[in-house]
Parts: C-alpha cells; structure tokens; sequence
C-alpha cells in the first residue's frame, strides 16, 4: 500500500485525504508517496487548534518554552541520519548536503533557545516624576509559514522555532513535493515537549495556502519560494491585513576580479554552482569576469576542474550532486541551456542527457557551464535554478556592479580580489542584500538575519536571527504611575510633558 504522507494537526497525525499527489524519488524517477492535499476544512481546522491552544502557550513561561527548544535541538541531532535520508529520498540531496542543511536549520533552534534575553524589552525609570516607562514584545496570536522544496529542513525552522518560542501557535504549510522530513521534524518538535495545537502541519497546495493568506485569525505569513509566488502571498496577505514577509528567487553573481586567486575562486564557484544542483536560493549561477584574460583562464579553469564532478543518486556519498527536483523541473533547466545556446553563447561543458547508471529514469542534468553569456538572453535574465553556470565579461567593476544592480534579483552575490579597497566599495555599494568576500556563499549564520533586496524579498523584515523576534511580536509600550497615598493630581489640558 501507498505510503501517504498526511498532516499534524493538534498533536494527531491524519492520512485520510480525498485528494493527493505523487511524492518522487528524484533518482529513481518514481512515485514512491502520495500527500495528502488539504481541503480548506482542514486548513481551518488547524488553524482552530493553533487559535486554541495559544491563550496558554502565550502564558507559559518563556525560559520553559525555551526549555522545549533546547530538548528540540537533541532530538533533531539524535535523528540527523533518519532526516538526512528522508531528504535524499525525496529531494535527491547527497547525505553530507542534507547534513550541512540540517545544521544550519538546528543553529535557528539553538538560536530560539536564548528567547528570554530576546524578549527583555526595554525599561526606563522615572520617565516623568513618580512615572515608569518600558515595552515589551507580545506574540501575535497564530501565525503561518509556507516554504519551499529546495531546503525541506531548514526553511520550516528559520520560522517555527522562533515564533513558538515568542509565544505564538503556528501552521506550517510545506513544499508538497517532499514532505516527510519536514513532518518528522514537527513530530519531533511535538516529542520534545510541544503541547498539542501549538505547531500544527497542513500539506497541499494553493487552496490550503489561499486559506492561510485570508482566514482572519492568521496574523503573520512567513513565506519563502519563487518571486512570482512570494509577490502574490505578500499581496493577498496584506489585502486581508496580515502581517508578512515573503522571500523570493534569485540570481547570484559573483564577480571574478583579474587578481584573484584563480584557483580557490574556481574551487568555491563549483561548489557554490552545483552543489544541491544549484538549487539553492544563494547558488552562484553567474560568474562576472572582469577582462578578457580573466574571462579566458577562469572558463579555461573551471572546465578543466568541472571534468570529474559526479551527479548521481543521494544513497552515495562520493557523488557531488544528486538530481533535480521533478522531471518537468528537469526539462525547464535543459531548456535554458538550449535557448541559452539558441542565443549565441557557448556551452563549454554540457550537462544535458548525463548517464548516470542504475538510474536512467532519473531527474539528473550535469555540471554545465556556459560562456559569452549577455544580459539580453532569457537564460541570464530569468532564475534557472539548476546546475548551471553561465560566464559573462565585463570591463571594469564597475561595469560588473552594473550588471547585478540592474538585474531584478538581489539576493546574495560574491566578489573574489585580493584588492580591499575594491571589496570595501563592492559591499559598500552594490545593491544586493548578502555579499561575500572570497566567500561564495554568504548565508547569514542564525543570529543574523537572511534576506535579499529588489524582486528577491517582499517585505520589510528578513528570516530568522534578530528580524524574526521583531517579525513574530508586536511592541507594546506601558506608562505606569502609583500616586503616593493621599496625593491627588489636578485637571491638566496640555499635553504630558
Ligand atoms: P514555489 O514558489 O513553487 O513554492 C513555494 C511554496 O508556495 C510551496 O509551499 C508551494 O506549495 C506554494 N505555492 C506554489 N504555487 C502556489 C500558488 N499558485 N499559490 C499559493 N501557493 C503556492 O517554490 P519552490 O519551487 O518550492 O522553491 C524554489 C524557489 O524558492 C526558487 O525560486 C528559490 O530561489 C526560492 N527560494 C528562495 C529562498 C530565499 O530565501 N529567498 C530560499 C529558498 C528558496
């Protein structure tokens, strides 16, 4: 019998389903799950656990709210090999990946354990005479996330975490093309102590989401997955008077100077440009030579070092890289670097059709890198979102930095030079929210915060770190006076200064 992978709502787990979908093993090519879709009845009904259960979850103390993150935290290190694999089953990602995954999702964890101190607030004496001032951050109430396939670990918990440790209830709302880890995780999160209705998990597609951006008692939206998405849950939110932060796609270059370390630039942009097979929303995908040696010894390079990559399934952990995520997904990457070369450039190394043996329905494409790329061809301009690298010259820096800033995108970027004062003014000026440099893949630790600039975030407040307490509370400001017995204060029509 099918294995369907249902929701968690109010601490039970619920299969039945009247309509599913496949879930894929990417390597294998075959339908190994279903999910569960869920109704708009269902959504709701996880939302009315979550609505339920906050006025005493609000009330716990929040060091024993932390105390739940802190035994989170073991579990998820307990079953780190159990996660692992349920990513590569389903998303294709090699164990050492899922891994490196993992942990960045358990450092937001060990981040969300310091909740008390986050939630000080501030405090003043004797604002006025006899008068005391300070704020406090309260929880919101229930609060939803939607996220993406790409990172089914640890994008659920740049949210959760920290929003159930603030005090709020939650409804997650996962990438239904591969679902199991990320319920796991929620199952754990319940063993370490959670109360049932707290987090709750809801699988589907649009009609669950549409429920989360317009039922009233949702208060904030979390999301993160492709701009086209991201612009419609930022504006259905915001109609319906939600609170909302929505993180979109990407296209991350990475300028190569003429004096760079050639070598170690090449070695960090093939990792930053095939591993996860480029399916990461900080992926290098476009190299920016400055000049035309620079250009010619770095494509020179990396072909050369692109040779003994190896694309295979996650069930080996020799391999570099595992598939993509879905066949149509596989088609729309190919395709880019058919039109890519329909447009005039170069495919230097060509992944398309690799043979990877014992798993030829697979959704693999291969390392490829293409040259003499220009600004006006639709494989620059949209996110391809797979193992491809596209090399494109520029003159000058300062023409490279025209490049990023003119393209829509402005998640991460990277520079390479050995030149500080070029660094210094790249990251000083250019108009992308995450730089790097010599480091090519500059996601924020967890105790600051992620976001891109331009069409790649929708909203004013970034993931995780410092950004998530302010995005998951609201600030209250108290005044407080006890007059002294006996003393009576007149009638006054200025204003209290
Ligand atoms: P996606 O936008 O297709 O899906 C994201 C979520 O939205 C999923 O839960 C999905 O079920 C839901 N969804 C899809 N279509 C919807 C619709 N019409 N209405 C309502 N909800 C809908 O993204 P994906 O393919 O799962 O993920 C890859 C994308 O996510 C890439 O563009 C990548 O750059 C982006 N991403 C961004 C970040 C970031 O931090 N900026 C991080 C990871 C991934």
């Amino acid at each position: 019998m099918t294995t369907v992978v249902g929701h968690l709502i109010n601490g039970a787990l619920i299969t039945e389903s009247a309509r599913t979908q496949p879930v894929y093993n990417p390597a294998t090519g075959q339908p190994e799950k279903e999910v569960a879709l869920a109704p708009a009845a269902t959504v709701e009904e996880a939302i009315a656990a979550a609505q339920a259960s906050f006025p005493e979850w609000r009330d716990t103390p929040a060091i024993k709210r932390a105390r739940v993150m802190f035994r989170f935290k073991e579990l998820l290190e307990q079953n780190a090999d159990k996660i692992c694999e349920l990513i590569g089953e389903e998303h294709g990602k090699i164990a050492h990946d899922a891994a490196g995954e993992l942990q960045r999702g358990v450092e937001n964890v060990e981040y969300a354990c310091g909740v008390p101190e986050l939630l000080k607030g501030e405090h003043s004496r004797n604002v006025g005479p006899g008068i005391d001032s300070w704020s406090e951050m309260q929880p919101l109430g229930v609060v939803a996330g939607i996220t993406p396939f790409n990172f089914p670990a640890m994008v659920p918990l740049w949210m959760y975490p920290m929003a159930i440790a603030c005090g709020n209830t939650f409804v997650l709302k996962p990438s239904e093309r591969d679902p199991s880890s990320t319920l796991f995780i929620a199952e754990l999160a319940h063993e370490a102590g959670l109360p049932k209705g707290v987090l709750n998990v809801v699988n589907g597609d649009k009609e669950a989401v549409d429920v989360l951006l317009t039922d009233e008692r949702v208060k904030a939206v979390s999301f993160v997955g492709s701009t086209p998405i991201a612009e419609y849950i930022y504006a259905t939110a915001n109609t319906n008077g939600k609170r909302c932060q929505a993180l979109g796609g990407a296209k991350n270059h990475a300028i190569v100077m003429p004096d760079a370390d050639m070598d170690n630039a090449v070695n960090q942009l093939l990792g930053a440009a095939f591993g996860s097979s480029g399916e990461r929303c900080m992926a290098l995908s476009v190299a920016v030579a400055v000049g035309d040696e620079a250009a010619d010894t770095l494509v020179a390079k990396l072909s050369e070092a692109m040779q003994p990559l190896k694309v295979g399934a996650y069930t080996d952990s020799s391999n570099d890289f595992g598939p993509v995520i879905t066949r149509e997904h596989q088609n729309k990457v190919t395709g880019f670097i058919d039109s890519a070369e329909a447009d005039g450039a170069n495919v230097v190394v060509d992944g398309r059709n690799p043979q990877v043996a014992g798993y030829e329905d697979g959704f693999f494409v291969g390392a490829t890198l293409i040259d003499n790329v220009t600004p006006e061809m639709t494989s620059y301009k949209e996110e391809i979102f797979g193992p491809v690298l596209q090399v494109v010259c520029a003159n000058s820096m300062e023409e490279a930095m025209k490049l990023i800033d003119d393209h829509e995108y402005g998640n991460g970027t990277c520079i390479f030079t050995r030149d500080g004062e070029a660094a210094r003014y790249f990251s000083d000026h250019i108009q992308v929210g995450m730089v790097g440099i010599n480091v090519p893949l500059p996601v924020p630790v967890a105790y600051h915060s992620f976001g891109g600039w331009k069409r790649s975030l929708f909203g004013d407040l970034h993931a995780y770190g410092p950004d998530s307490v302010r995005f998951f509370t609201k600030r209250k400001t108290i005044t407080q006076r006890w007059p002294s017995s006996g003393v009576r204060e007149g009638v006054s029509f200025a204003f209290p200064s």
